[in-house]
């Protein structure tokens, strides 16, 4: 008897859902429901011959995405790893052509030549320019220029909220790492995870499959940029 209305529902839930998985660059990938858990894994400062496949492989295992910010200068020789990113069904994303602070800060216009050098590397390799960008150190200490000079150019840019502190732990260990993952996160509805695919984080790659069954068992969708 209520067959109608009900598909008529069934209906316009799948249009919202559409709508929302729409709605890409605003809020990428966003929940269906606000009340899922999202994680978005994300790796600065690759390609490593070193790291790299080890973290692409466990990815491939656990079959979930993840989104690579790559640095030119480390992608020029490493082309097929960046492809496999991309072919693998991973995002891959601008963060720096040379990653040197001194140089890309010294203006807007360095930040942009920088960005640009890369994000043309990248639509070389993969067919696409990148439209997602991570500010090498994050925005939290940039001045209005660079940031505007970054949105107005239609980059959407991505920091973190929660990092496997691989960058600043002495001698990490897995452990030490995977502990960072979980003890750093700070909204755990929208968990943006920071870690590093360069070539000294070997201790990275071993905590990564560790890292993603918490937050699979903790009931976490996984997205990409
Ligand atoms: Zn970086």
């Amino acid at each position: 008897m209520n067959r109608i209305p009900a598909i008529t529902a069934l209906m316009l839930t799948f249009a919202l859902v559409f709508v929302l998985i729409g709605n890409f660059l605003g809020e990428p990938l966003i929940s269906l429901a606000e009340s899922d858990k999202i994680i978005y894994l994300t790796f600065d400062d690759g390609p490593s011959d070193r790291v790299t496949p080890k973290i692409l492989d466990t990815l491939k295992e656990e079959n979930v995405p993840a989104t690579f910010f790559i640095v030119g200068e480390q992608a020029v020789n490493r082309k097929q790893l960046v492809k496999r990113e991309y072919d693998e069904g991973h995002t891959v994303a601008v963060h720096s052509f040379s990653h040197r602070y001194g140089e890309i800060y010294s203006s807007a216009k360095a930040l942009m030549d920088d960005i640009t050098k890369c994000n043309d590397l990248i639509c070389s390799i993969t067919g696409e320019y990148s439209h997602i960008y991570r500010f090498p150190g994050g925005s939290f200490n940039l001045g209005r220029e660079l940031i505007q000079a970054v949105t107005e150019s239609g980059l959407y840019y991505v920091d973190w909220n929660a990092s496997f502190r691989d960058s600043e732990i002495p001698r990490p260990t897995p452990r030490s790492l995977y502990k960072a993952a979980l003890s750093t996160v700070s909204n755990p509805r929208r968990v943006v995870m920071l870690a590093h695919d360069s070539t000294d984080k070997s201790a990275t790659a071993e905590a990564l499959a560790e890292v993603i069954r918490h937050f699979k068992e903790k009931g976490y969708s996984f997205a990409r940029f």
